[in-house]
C-alpha cells in the first residue's frame, strides 16, 4: 500500500563540517531552531569511518543529554527538529533517516515537502523499495540508493532530478557533506563559517539564529537550484538543475521564522514591523491600546502601534512553560486550552478599546477564545488585526496548515469571519501590503496560502487529500 503522511512537516536543520565538536555544536543550532518542530529531534556525526546516529522524540534537550552526545563522534554532523501533526507522530519519521547501502552508510535531514513523491514512492514500492516510515523524504534516500552512479554526489544529482516540490537537504556520509536547496528556493537555507583554531568551519543552517547562538558568520544562502559539497579536500558548489524563479515561503517572514534571523537574506523583525505598519494604515481602528498576541503577533503589533500612535500595551501574558502533557481537570473549565498559555493583564484592558494583532487566522477557533478572553477581561471593544491575507488554500511545500475545509476563510467572508470570532471589528493585510512589506519587487516569494496559485504541479497531493483524513 501506498502510504504517505508527512506531507506537511515543519522542520529545522543544522550542519556542520571540520570541527572537533561538531554534534555539540549541532545540538545548540538545533537548540536555537527549536521552534521550527517541537515532536523529534536527531543529530547523525560522522568521524571519516563511520556515521553514528541518535534520534528520539521529544524536545532537543530531552533526547540529548551528555552522555548521548558524547557517543556522536567525529567533525561533521548534521541535525534534524521536526514537528508532526497530532495523529501521526512516529518514531519511524523522525529524521536524520540513516541507510546502508552501495553508496555506503548515508544520513539524510529534509526541511520542505516533495509534491511527486506519491508517484515516487508507489513506483518504487512496486518494484521492491521497502519504507520504514510515511514520510516523503525516504523516497530520497531510495532513488539515491538505486542510481547506477557510483559517486554520491552524482547519485544524489540523479535523484534530485527526479523530485519536485519543496527541499533543503543535508545529507551526510562517512567523509562528505552534501547541502541542497531545491531550484525554487521554497524553504531557507543560510550558509556561515565558524572560526576554529584559525580555520574557518563552514556550517548551515533553517535560520541565521543557530549561527548566532554558536558564533558562527552569516556569509549568504545557499542559492536554490545549488549543491554544496564538503570533505576533506575542501568545498565546492555547483548548479544541479537549471535556474528556476524562486518562490520562497512568505510565511516564514510573516509566522514561522524567528524575529531574530535573516531569512530569504532579510532582517524577519524588519518584515514583521513592516506588516504591522501598513495593516495600520489598511485597517485603523478607533481604539485606545494596540495589544500584541503573543508571541505570533508582537513585532507586528509593535508596527501597527508605531503607525497609528496608540499605544502599545502587553495585555495578554504567555505561559512559556507549557508542556505537551498537563493534567486536565474532571470539571470542563471554558477555554481551558488557550488559558494554560494566555491570561490578560485585566487592569490594562479594563473599559478600554482593544486592537488585539496577530499573525493569522486558521480555523478561528483559537482567535474567538482570545477575543472571547479579553472581553471577558472587561474589553469595551476588540478589534482584531491580521497581518497577512486571509489563508484560503493548504501549503504543500512544508507549513502545517490544515484542509481546505477547516481553513475558515476558504469558504467564509471576513464579515462571517468576523461574526464567528465575535470581534467587534476585523481587519487583514492585503496581498498587495504583503509584497511590500517583504520588499517582493521581483515576485520571489510563493503566496499560494493566499491565493491558491500554487507554482508547482501537485502530482498526487489532491487525490490523497481528498482520500486521507488529516488531523492537525
Ligand atoms: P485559529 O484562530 O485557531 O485559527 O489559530 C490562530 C493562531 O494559530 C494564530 O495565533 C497563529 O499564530 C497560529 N498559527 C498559524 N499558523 C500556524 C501553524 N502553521 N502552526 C502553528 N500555529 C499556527
Amino acid at each position: 500500500m501506498t502510504r504517505l503522511d508527512h506531507f506537511h512537516e515543519e522542520c529545522g536543520i543544522f550542519a556542520i563540517y571540520g570541527h572537533p565538536e561538531a554534534a555539540k555544536l549541532a545540538y545548540l543550532g538545533l537548540h536555537a531552531l527549536q521552534h521550527r518542530g517541537q515532536e523529534s529531534a536527531g543529530i547523525c556525526a560522522a568521524d571519516g569511518r563511520r556515521l553514528v546516529c541518535h534520534r528520539a522524540m521529544g524536545l532537543v534537550a530531552e533526547v540529548f543529554t551528555e552522555p548521548v552526545l558524547a557517543e556522536l563522534p567525529g567533525t561533521a554532523a548534521i541535525g534534524h527538529t521536526r514537528y508532526s501533526t497530532a495523529g501521526d507522530s512516529s518514531f519511524h519519521n523522525a529524521q536524520p533517516f540513516t541507510v546502508e547501502c552501495n553508496k555506503g552508510h548515508l544520513a539524510l535531514a529534509h526541511n520542505g515537502n516533495l509534491t511527486n513523491a506519491i508517484d515516487l514512492r508507489r513506483q518504487l514500492d512496486a518494484t521492491g523499495s521497502i519504507f520504514q516510515g510515511t514520510s516523503d523524504t525516504e523516497v530520497i534516500l531510495h532513488l539515491v540508493a538505486r542510481s547506477r552512479e557510483r559517486a554520491l554526489p552524482a547519485a544524489l544529482r540523479e535523484a534530485l532530478l527526479q523530485i519536485e516540490g519543496a527541499y533543503s537537504l543535508l545529507v551526510l556520509s562517512q567523509e562528505q557533506l552534501i547541502v541542497v536547496r531545491d531550484p525554487r528556493g521554497f524553504r531557507p537555507l543560510a550558509m556561515g563559517r565558524l572560526e576554529h583554531e584559525g580555520r574557518e568551519c563552514p556550517v548551515f543552517a533553517s535560520e541565521t539564529c543557530a549561527f548566532d547562538l554558536i558564533g558562527a558568520r552569516y556569509t549568504g544562502d545557499l542559492e536554490p537550484g545549488e549543491m554544496a559539497i564538503i570533505g576533506p579536500g575542501g568545498i565546492t558548489q555547483e548548479r544541479f538543475a537549471p535556474v528556476q524563479p524562486h518562490s520562497h515561503c512568505v510565511f516564514e517572514h510573516v509566522y514561522f521564522s524567528r524575529p531574530d534571523s535573516v531569512v530569504f537574506g532579510r532582517p524577519v523583525e524588519d518584515s514583521r514591523e513592516s506588516l504591522g505598519r501598513l495593516l495600520a494604515r489598511e485597517c485603523p481602528a478607533q481604539a485606545d491600546i494596540v495589544v500584541p498576541v503573543p508571541d505570533s503577533g508582537v513585532a507586528a503589533a509593535v508596527g501597527y502601534a508605531a503607525e497609528s500612535g496608540l499605544p502599545y500595551r502587553v495585555a495578554l501574558i504567555r505561559n512559556h512553560y507549557v508542556g505537551r502533557t498537563f493534567i486536565e481537570p474532571s470539571q470542563t473549565i471554558r477555554d481551558f486550552g488557550v488559558k494554560l498559555k494566555l491570561n490578560p493583564v485585566r487592569w490594562l484592558i479594563e473599559g478600554k478599546r482593544v486592537v488585539l494583532v496577530d499573525d493569522s487566522i486558521v480555523r478561528g477557533t483559537t482567535s474567538r477564545k482570545i477575543v472571547r478572553m479579553v472581553r471577558a477581561a472587561g474589553a469595551r471593544e476588540v478589534h482584531l488585526r491580521i497581518s497577512c491575507p486571509p489563508t484560503i488554500s493548504p501549503c504543500y511545500y512544508g507549513v502545517d496548515t490544515p484542509t481546505k475545509e477547516e481553513l475558515i476563510a476558504s469558504s467564509h467572508s471576513v464579515e462571517q469571519i468576523r461574526k464567528f470570532i465575535e470581534a467587534d471589528s476585523l481587519g487583514y493585510l492585503s496581498l498587495e501590503g504583503l509584497r511590500q512589506a517583504v520588499a517582493d519587487q521581483e515576485g520571489r516569494f510563493c503566496y499560494a496560502c493566499y491565493t491558491a496559485h500554487y507554482p508547482t504541479d501537485l502530482v498526487g497531493i489532491e487525490a490523497l487529500l481528498q482520500s486521507s483524513e488529516r488531523r492537525r
